[in-house]
This record gives structure tokens, sequence and C-alpha cells, in this order.
């Protein structure tokens, strides 16, 4: 068991030191709530795509993948209710213009207060009185001079080419979801698949949110994972409760400890929803959703059915019965994900003599290198590029001749490389290395020819 205190602070330093995470746009001062994945970043966010991938996609027999577009036709947005109605409540400060979101302050006042209020319930009326009768000041400049809430939408606009009649305004996708709802005929009449069957994708989403930031929790551009599972609706319920406990054992396999994951059961659903909930993990800045799984009945589909005049019924093979199929989905952010991985993993541990270690303990499968290649001195140069060489061809691996190897055994404990691979003068007589353990930093010693099965064998997720 860990005891060190993980703070997102700490987080942040590792991430841009040693290659995960870089503020976007850096050197123009960043780019509020953008992050880019560094060298060793984008390998551990990869590496999270494909063990979700083959969890959901390549061990699921009814799964199938697809890649849609980011630009849809605007259409599809107004079947889907995000042109009409998906915005936040937000007030400006008339004193020094910091724009909010009023849910926001109520719910912050609310818990500074002890008081049981829930903002999602109120209108916009509500909200606004709540606000005035509590004086609750900006938190910026500590004034209480708000112009009244108004609603924004959070599609990110752009337009499309210029016709005679103007310009065309389109979104960026404010969620990856209708790519496979707008694709169910199609994937369906490809793969010839039965109900219950789903379409997986995973792709980016934008959000014009006005955010607290907390590094890559919430950010204005993110990659969502995710699965729309079409059910006929008498098996529904079976299927979300299945999709609770797969999804739960998908982010454990990862290595997020089992104390730091909670369900929590939605008290307010949409209007169509049958059930939804999330699944939280115990970031360093609280309980926070972590993934969705949402019954959303046949809301989807007889949207776009209306919108598009197409029939998305369903024809049972057996019985000819027609039906429009029931949607179970299951959501999870890829960053958030790597942003709780990165958290659990991280560790400072005390050695024998009093030093210190950074150390992420990552699932091997995830990691972003799995071996690194350390000669023992310059001279052994050679014969270790030699094996890296050999073993690049199986894994992401990393070559590191600079510097006490004691001090290149820390920085692979600070990226995470689960096995470092030394090359010594016996590997010259015998064709043997050394291989050092992350977590125990035991040694074993192996002939060359054999690593990369040995390797293979303890990276498997
Ligand atoms: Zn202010």
């Amino acid at each position: 068991m860990k005891e060190t205190k993980v703070t997102m602070e700490k987080i942040l330093n590792l991430c841009k030191g040693r290659g995960f995470v870089f503020p976007g746009s850096d050197i123009y001062g960043g780019f509020a709530n953008t992050w880019d994945f560094g060298p060793v970043g984008v390998e551990l966010k990869n590496n999270v795509k494909k063990a979700w991938w083959k969890r959901f996609v390549q061990e699921n027999p009814n799964a199938y993948g697809l890649d849609a577009a980011i630009l849809m036709n605007p259409r599809v947005w107004d079947a889907s209710g995000h042109t009409a109605s998906f915005s936040d409540p937000k007030m400006d400060c008339r004193e020094c213009k910091t724009r909010e979101r009023a849910d926001n302050l109520i719910e912050d006042y609310a818990k500074k207060h002890n008081l049981n209020v829930v903002p999602d319930n109120m209108t916009n009326e509500e909200m606004q009185n709540f606000i005035d009768e509590h004086k609750i000041n900006c938190p910026k400049c500590g004034k209480h001079n708000w112009t009244p809430i108004r609603q924004f939408n959070l599609m990110f606009e752009t337009s499309r080419g210029v016709t005679e009649e103007g310009t065309n305004k389109v979104y960026l996708r404010p969620e990856t979801a209708q790519g496979e709802y707008v694709n169910f005929l199609n994937v369906q009449r490809t793969t010839r698949a039965k109900l219950p069957f789903a379409i997986a994708q995973i792709g980016k989403s934008f959000r014009n949110e006005i955010t607290p930031g907390n590094f890559l929790f919430r950010t204005v551009e993110f990659e969502q994972m995710e699965l729309q599972n079409f059910c006929k609706d008498e098996n529904a319920l079976d299927l979300y409760k299945e999709f609770k406990e797969r999804a739960l054992k998908f982010v454990e396999d990862l290595g997020l400890d089992g104390e730091k994951l909670r369900f929590h059961d939605h008290d307010k659903l949409a209007h169509y929803a049958k059930a939804a909930c999330d699944i939280q993990y115990y970031f360093p800045i609280g309980w926070q959703e972590l993934n969705g799984i949402h019954h959303r009945s046949t809301w989807d589909l007889s949207r776009h059915q209306e919108y598009s005049g197409k029939s998305m019924l369903y024809t049972d093979p057996v019985t000819n019965e027609k039906v429009l199929p029931t949607i179970i989905e299951y959501s999870i952010g890829a960053d958030r994900l790597v942003l709780a991985l990165l958290c659990e993993a991280y560790d400072e541990e005390t050695l024998e003599g009093g030093e210190t270690r950074i150390v992420m303990h990552f699932h091997p499968a995830i990691a972003p290198y799995k071996v690194a290649v350390l000669p023992l001195q310059k001279n052994l140069s050679e014969k270790a590029k030699e094996v890296y060489s050999l073993l690049a061809k199986d894994f992401m691996c990393d070559y590191d001749e600079s510097g006490s190897i004691g001090k290149r055994y820390r920085r692979e404990d600070e990226i995470g490389t689960p096995f470092c691979v030394t090359i010594d003068f016996d590997t010259l007589e015998n064709n043997s290395v050394t291989i050092r353990d992350r977590d125990t930093m035991e040694q074993i010693r192996l002939p060359i020819n054999e690593v990369s099965a040995y390797v293979s064998q303890k990276i498997k997720f």
C-alpha cells in the first residue's frame, strides 16, 4: 500500500518534466484547457485505447468498430436535441467580466454551507433568485453584480464552404454517439448482426465549456471511448446491469484501486432515459465521474427516424417482428482515464539508504515503454543497440546510455518502464542479460533470445 499523498500538482509536474503531457501551444503561453500528449504520454494513451478496444471489441463477438467523421450533417444535431438544448446557464460579473456557470456557483455555495440544493432541478429563474437571496458573489472579485442568466450553447460552431446563400453553419461534434446512431443500419446490414449487438468508437469530441481546469479532467477537446449497445427493450435492463459490472472490471483490471471506485446512480434522468449511472473515481480533487452507463430507451433511433425520414426498424430474422432498438450506452473519456491511471500509478518510495524514488506503477500493458535497454558502459553500446533492434520489433523500447546506471533506473521508474535490460561484459561472453523489475527492483538473468517471450507474457492484458 502506498503512503504517498498524490496531488494534481505533483502529477502535472511529472507530466511536464518527463514528457507525458505539455500545455497546449506552450510557447505562446498555453491555450486554456488544451493539452498536448508528449512522447511518453502518446504511448500511454494509445495503450489505454488499445486495451479498451481489445476488451470491448476484439474480445466481444457482438461488437463492431466505427470511425465516423467529426463534421456531421447539421440535421443530426437537431434530431439529437443539441441545437435546442445543449447549453449551460451562464452569467457575467459586470465588475470584472468573469463568466460563471450559475449552477456551479450554487453548487459550490451549497457545499460550503452544507445545504441540500440541486441546481440541476432548478429553472433559470429559481437559480437567479437563489443567487440573489444568498448574495453569492463573484469568486474572482468578490462583488455581487451579475447579469441575468443566459443559456449558451456548448457546441463549437464553424462554417463550411461558400454557397450562393452564404456559408453553412456546421458544428464540431459534442459527442461521438451520433456517429454510431446514424450508422446503425449500415453496420447491421453489412455485418448481418442480430440484436443485441454493439457499435464501438474512439474519437474526439468538442465542448465549448467554461471549465475549472483540473488538468486533463475536463478539457474543451477530448477523446471518448464508447460502446452503443442496440437491443430489444425487454433485454435492456439486464444489459445495463451487465455493463455496469464490465465497466468497473475494466478499470480495475487496468490497475485502479477498487477502494477508489464507486457507482453513482443518477436520481435525475433525461426524460427519455430509464436508468443512468456513473462510475466515480477518487481523484486528488475528490470523487468525480470517470465513465457513464446510460439506458437511453428508443429515443435516439426514434428521433433519427423522425428527422431523416428513414426507417430505423430492425427486422428479427426468425420472427420477422419489427422493432426499434433500445440503446444502452457505455462511455468513458480516454483523457480522464489516463489522468486517473497517472494518479493511481504515482508513488514516492524511500529506498534503503534513504534515497527517494518516484515510480509509476502502471499495469505493464499500458506502460509507455515496455523495456529499456541500458549498456552498463559506453563501450558496450554496439551489443546493446543490437539487443534494442531485436526487442524493438516486438515492443516500444527505450535506449539510454548516459549517466550512472542508478540514474538511468530512476528515469525509467519515473515513466513507468516495467523492465530494464542491462548489457554487461558477461553479455559479450554468453549472450545473457539482466532484467530488472520496476516494482520489486529484483534482477534475473536470461539469455537474450528469451527476453521477448518473457516480457510478452508479463505485459498481457
Ligand atoms: Zn467579478
